[in-house]
Formats: C-alpha cells, sequence, structure tokens
C-alpha cells in the first residue's frame, strides 16, 4: 500500500506560498507505515488537475488532495475527479442545509455561490468540516481511495485527526513508526555531530534526521519500537548532556517558563539589539504572566540609562556593546522590577555599525541574580541582521535556562 498527495492552487506555484499542508498528512502515513511516493503542487486548472489526479491514482493505492473545494470558480478539485474518473456528481441538500446553517449562526445568508460545495459523488462519505464550509470526502473507486480536504491548514489539521488519522490506523494495522524528537540548544549544527561522533558509529546504517533552525538543532529518532526509540534517546542524552533542552513539541521558551513556574521565580528583560525579541518569545507561551514581569527595549544609551539604570561612566568607559553594559542591563532590570533573574541583551546585529574591534554578529548577552551573574559573549559574523537577533534571543533563553537550573 502507498499513497501520494496532491496540493491543489495556483498561488503556491508562485513566489509567495509554500504547501504546507502535505507535511501534515506526510506525518500521519509516517506513523502508520504508508509510503509516500509522490506529491505534487497543481493550478487551479482543469485539465492539469484532472490529469495529476488520473497519474497519482494509477500509481498508488490512497491519492490524498487539500484545497479547491471552496465555493468560487477556481475551486475545481470535485469537477477534476469527476472528469478523471468518469463519475457523475449529484447535489446533497443536507450539505446545502449546513452550510446554509453556519452562515446563519453567524448573521448572514448563504451565497448562491456555495451550493457548489454540495455537489457529491455518489457512494462518496461526506467528511463534515466543523472548522469551515467546504466539507471534505472519501471516495472509493476501484478498490482505491481518494480523501478530498481542504485547503485551509486549520481545518485540514482538524479533519486529518478526526477522520483520516483513524481510518489509517484501522486498515494499516496500527502504528507503525514512532518519532522522537530531542532539542538541542547553546550547540552548532556541526557541534553536535562532532559529539554525537561516537552514536554514528555504533549505528552507522541507522538513518538520524537533523534539522537546524534558529529555535535550536532538532534530532529526530523514528523507529518501529519505542523500546528503540528509548535506547537511542538514552544513547543521545549520554553525549549531549544538558544541551538537550526539551523534547517533542517543546520550545525553550516553554522550557524556561515551565521551569520558573515551577520554582515560583520571575524575570525581566532589558534589550538592545534584539529590540524585544526575547520578550516576544517569552510571552509566546501562555501563561507566561505568571513568571514574565516585563522589560524594556533600551535601544539607545539614553534608553539603557534611563530604563535599566546602566550607570553613563560605564558606557562611556566600556561602550554600548560590552560584556559590563550587557550585565548592567541584566542587574539594572532585575532591581527594576524586583525579579529573581534580570537579563541583558547588547550588540550589533549588522549590516552596519561593526568595527575591527567589534564587528558586526558581537552581542553581549547577561544574566542576573540577587548574588552573581552568567555572561556570555557570542559572535555570529557572515549572516543577517534577522539571524542575529534570533540566535541572540536564543542564546540568552539557554542561558536563562542553565543559570535556573
Ligand atoms: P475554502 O473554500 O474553505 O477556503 P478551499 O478548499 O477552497 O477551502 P483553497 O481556496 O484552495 O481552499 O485555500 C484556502 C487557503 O488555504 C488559502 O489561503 C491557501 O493559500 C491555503 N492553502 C491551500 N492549500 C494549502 C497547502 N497545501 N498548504 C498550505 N496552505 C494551503
Ligand atoms: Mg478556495
Amino acid at each position: 500500500m502507498n499513497a501520494a498527495i496532491i496540493a491543489v492552487g495556483t498561488e503556491m506555484l508562485g513566489p509567495t506560498r509554500v504547501d504546507t499542508n502535505s507535511l501534515k498528512v506526510t506525518a500521519v502515513l509516517e506513523t502508520y507505515g504508508v509510503p509516500l511516493v509522490r506529491k505534487s503542487v497543481v493550478a487551479d486548472i482543469l485539465s492539469e488537475l484532472a490529469d495529476e489526479v488520473e497519474f497519482a491514482f494509477g500509481h498508488s493505492d490512497i491519492v490524498i488532495t487539500s484545497g479547491g473545494l471552496g465555493p468560487t470558480e477556481d475551486d475545481l478539485t470535485r469537477e477534476a475527479l469527476a472528469r478523471a474518473f468518469g463519475l457523475e456528481m449529484q447535489v446533497d441538500q443536507s450539505i446545502i442545509d449546513k452550510i446554509e446553517a453556519r452562515f446563519r449562526a453567524r448573521g448572514t445568508t448563504m451565497p448562491e455561490v456555495n451550493k457548489r460545495q454540495a455537489n457529491v459523488f455518489i457512494g462518496q462519505t461526506t467528511l463534515n468540516n466543523e472548522r469551515g464550509t467546504a466539507p471534505g470526502f472519501h471516495l472509493e473507486v476501484r478498490g482505491k481511495h481518494v480523501w478530498v480536504f481542504p485547503g485551509v491548514p486549520h481545518e485540514l489539521e482538524w479533519m486529518l485527526e478526526r477522520y483520516f488519522t483513524p481510518w489509517l490506523a484501522e486498515i494499516s494495522g496500527g502504528v507503525a513508526r514512532h518519532r522522537r524528537v530531542l532539542k538541542v540548544a547553546g550547540l552548532t549544527e556541526s557541534g553536535v555531530e562532532e559529539k554525537l561522533k561516537p552514536y554514528y558509529a555504533a549505528h552507522r546504517d541507522e538513518p538520524l534526521t537533523i534539522l537546524a533552525s534558529p529555535g535550536g538543532i532538532e534530532l529526530h529518532l523514528v523507529f518501529d519500537s519505542l523500546d528503540t526509540i528509548a535506547a537511542r534517546e538514552q544513547e543521545m542524552l549520554a553525549l549531549l548532556g544538558h544541551h538537550v533542552f526539551g523534547y517533542d513539541h517543546d520550545t525553550l521558551e516553554s522550557v524556561v517558563g515551565r521551569m520558573l513556574a515551577e520554582r515560583g521565580e520571575t524575570v525581566a528583560t532589558a534589550e538592545s539589539c534584539t529590540g524585544g525579541l526575547l520578550a516576544q518569545r517569552i510571552t509566546d507561551v501562555a501563561g507566561s504572566s505568571a513568571y514574565y514581569i516585563g522589560g524594556a527595549v533600551c535601544y539607545d544609551a539614553r534608553a539603557k540609562v534611563d530604563l535599566a539604570r546602566v550607570d553613563p561612566g560605564l558606557i562611556k568607559a566600556h561602550g554600548e556593546v560590552s560584556e559590563e553594559v550587557a550585565v548592567a542591563l541584566a542587574r539594572g532590570i532585575r532591581e527594576r522590577f524586583a525579579t529573581t533573574y534580570g537579563v541583558g541583551i547588547t550588540g550589533i546585529a549588522g549590516p552596519g555599525g561593526g568595527s575591527e574591534a567589534k564587528p558586526v554578529g558581537t552581542v553581549h548577552i547577561a544574566v542576573a541574580t540577587a548574588t552573581d551573574h552568567a555572561h556570555r559573549k557570542t559572535f555570529w559574523g557572515g549572516t543577517t541582521r534577522q539571524i542575529v537577533r534570533a540566535l541572540s534571543a536564543q542564546t540568552a533563553l539557554d542561558l536563562l535556562r542553565k543559570r535556573i537550573r
């Protein structure tokens, strides 16, 4: 048994949008051990779409489509399937009733065009869409399966979970593959590989995925057996130690948040070159008000002095981008908000403003407590302003994490 995915939509063939729905489908297929043999992105053109459906169907037992189910002229998935399979469609009044009720509940009336969404194939299983108007459907044709989902990502995700996953679990005989993601901070990709050398040597022919992003490095362990995953995870932990900050859906900010909440501790931030990026990440976590008191964007020297009580003499002596000022920012904001921890960031994000002594990408990060402080000087030369800022926030969170434990 194998599968193919078709993402329908001209917009994903241009430079502004990418198909992400297929990744959600792929994750489900992987869990149940169904190989994906092709995936494609097709324009909203009837003949192209019909050809693609026919081709995918000829090569796969399960074809999953997303998008093109809406009420407008360019939503052609239904028509393409009808053409590819030579099937008739009919109107399902109960779908019209449901869509009408949905519009009524929002105080408007259903536009006439929405009736197109009630065209169904004889024998199809209609998949009610609680998140939107376009229902999906499941159709069995010549012993093969077609699953048709709307394009709106959160609608598709809900429908996968509600309909597709249980179905696949049933026909595939249960979970075939498990995935465990280890999240690493404070190391570069090559740093991780260096530390994992003994692991690679011991498991040469096992696949291991390493993904690097500004949010950390992910190591994906995918195995049929949970025992194997647990064993490999232990080996990795022995090599990577405290650089592993979390698992699966953890983020550095969620992990730091959990640690602070558990200890009943608080934090405040004073940011220069990151302009509030750190505060944003901390407050991305629901419930962060339990431990995040607030912060200041201290961009100009004046703000460092006014908002974080940095001694102007210190700035004069060492410059705004210096260990002394980073520590003073952390201490000052901690005192100002009477928190357990204060975090200070000051650096040169670029592209301008660098010098020989302090090139673009030089960033000082400090975490202060009532009694001491930790400092890290980092240098990310040859990257972009965005990356320097993202890595600065990341490093500050990691420094905070290591100071808490
Ligand atoms: P509806 O009529 O309910 O909007 P639809 O099935 O017609 O559903 P589309 O019009 O194709 O869906 O897409 C709706 C939105 O979802 C668009 O913003 C589109 O960019 C996005 N989208 C569609 N397909 C994908 C995909 N494969 N990955 C990510 N986003 C997608
Ligand atoms: Mg549409």
